[in-house]
């Protein structure tokens, strides 16, 4: 059996990235979410296992001591990571795993596995990222203005993927990715098996 694909989503925070996605997954049902640990707090709705693995910096500390995490970092005041069993099990198990995870874990990830495709979503504008951040009504202003500042530096780095997609309208964002999962699929080293066997 063939193995999953590798994709990482990155992008600035309350671009919409997780509304996106969860579009993505509606359509591609057999597509893996690696639900990442996290020292921050549950947003409203959020669900422990589902959204994220919630838990606390000594929880964290021992997880990273013990090798579990495939990357991870530091962002706005808390620490995100990648468990890297339940990647490989579903990649091993022939499905495609996508990772929501910021900068510095994606170039984590591309140096142990350059095979990973990366993908950058951006938002229509800035003003259009302060109103979603706004409007999602999750993060104090404090908190709204580090994110946006952590966006410029973000926005630097997106030349260095291999795509970018924009978030104007969530159907068009969920077609243009599922267009880029296809296509990773046609490429002949995906297929070698037919083209050895003629
Ligand atoms: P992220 O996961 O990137 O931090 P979210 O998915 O939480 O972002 O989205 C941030 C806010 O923007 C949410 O309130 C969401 O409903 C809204 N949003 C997401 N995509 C769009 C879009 N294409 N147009 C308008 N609002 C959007
Ligand atoms: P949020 O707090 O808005 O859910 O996420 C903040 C940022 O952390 C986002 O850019 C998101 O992509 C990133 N992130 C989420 N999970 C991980 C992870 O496992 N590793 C890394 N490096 N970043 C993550």
């Amino acid at each position: 059996m063939q193995k999953g694909k590798t994709f990482i989503i990155s992008g600035p925070s309350g671009v919409g990235k997780s509304t996106v996605l969860k579009a993505l997954l509606e359509k591609r049902p057999d597509l893996y979410f690696s639900v990442s640990a996290t020292t921050r707090d549950p947003r409203p709705g959020e669900v422990d296992g589902v959204h994220y693995h919630f838990m606390d910096v000594d929880a964290f500390r021992q997880r990273i001591a013990e090798d579990a995490f495939l990357e991870y970092a530091e962002y706005v005041g808390n620490f995100y990571g990648t468990p890297k069993r339940y990647v490989d099990e579903a990649m091993n198990a022939g499905r495609d795993v996508i990772l929501d995870i910021e900068i510095q874990g994606a170039l984590q990830v591309c140096g142990k596995r350059p095979e990973t495709v990366r993908i950058f979503i951006s938002p229509p504008s800035w003003s259009e990222l302060e109103r979603r951040l706004t409007e999602r009504g999750t993060d104090s202003p404090e908190k709204i203005q580090k994110r946006l500042l952590r966006a410029k530096v973000e926005f630097q780095t997106a030349h260095t993927y291999d795509y970018f997609v924009i978030n104007d309208t969530v159907e068009d964002a969920v077609e243009e990715l599922d267009a880029i999962m296809t296509a990773e699929h046609c490429k002949p080293a995906e297929r070698m098996e037919i083209i050895s066997g003629r």
